[in-house]
């Protein structure tokens, strides 16, 4: 199915194709589904790192359209991995749904880029919603526990607070203003991406 421009920029910027095959699928919750792919040589290519993500080209009526998502127990070796999908209607849901083993899912990688902070701050903290809970979930695999507060009742930061920020596009704009105007965070220590809008 047609890639569009979408595929016409991803490839000018020089963005990999893999072509994914799902060997699984299962609910984790009510409102979260797992399939399990193997990977087509995309984890021989391209390193794991938390939050790391791939688009996933979508069909959606004649043409397909390309979206984000997260790797979740990436395994180089065997070139596997798993993606959560969160539920909520639109077409990747709908193609999420019903896929099942032997089902083919075409993908590319482009911009995933992420490093932990160094040195390593005193804390973290981590705004998002279900679209992300798969990213933070590799990000608290990587932190532990050690550096998050039980509770707050506000919002507060300390000299060096290291924010990552994904949420839908005008909360996560929303938030990395009060970051940055209300707490004085300064840009290097926030890693902001709207993950969905
Ligand atoms: C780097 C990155 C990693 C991501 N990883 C994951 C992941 O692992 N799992 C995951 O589920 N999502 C993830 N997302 C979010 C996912 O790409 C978006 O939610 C995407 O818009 C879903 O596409 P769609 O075709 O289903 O819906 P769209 O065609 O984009 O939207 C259809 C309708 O649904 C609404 N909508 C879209 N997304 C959401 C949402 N998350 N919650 C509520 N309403 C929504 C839209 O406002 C619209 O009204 C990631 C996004 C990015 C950028």
């Amino acid at each position: 199915m047609a890639r569009g421009f979408q595929g016409l920029a991803l490839k000018a910027f020089g963005a990999n194709d893999y072509k994914l095959t799902v060997t699984g699928a299962r609910a984790v919750t009510e409102s979260f589904r797992r399939l399990s792919f193997q990977a087509g040589g995309l984890l021989e290519h391209h390193e794991s790192h938390p939050t790391q993500w791939i688009r996933l080209w979508i069909p959606n009526g004649d043409k397909v359209q390309q979206r984000g998502y997260t790797l979740l127990n990436s395994d180089p070796v065997a070139d596997t991995f798993d993606i959560d999908f969160a539920l909520h209607p639109g077409p990747a849901w709908t193609w999420a749904s019903t896929a099942s083993a032997g089902d083919v899912m075409e993908a590319s990688v482009l911009g995933s880029k992420f490093g932990m902070p160094d040195p390593v701050p005193t804390e973290y903290l981590l705004f998002g919603d279900a679209a992300s809970i798969p990213a933070i979930n590799t990000l608290l695999a990587e932190v532990g526990d050690a550096r998050l507060r039980a509770a707050a009742a506000e919002l507060t930061t300390t000299a060096d607070t290291y924010a990552w920020v994904a949420c839908d596009f005008g909360t996560t704009r929303n938030i990395v203003k009060s970051l940055k105007t209300i707490h004085g965070l300064p840009k290097n220590s926030i890693k902001a991406t709207a993950y969905w809008k």
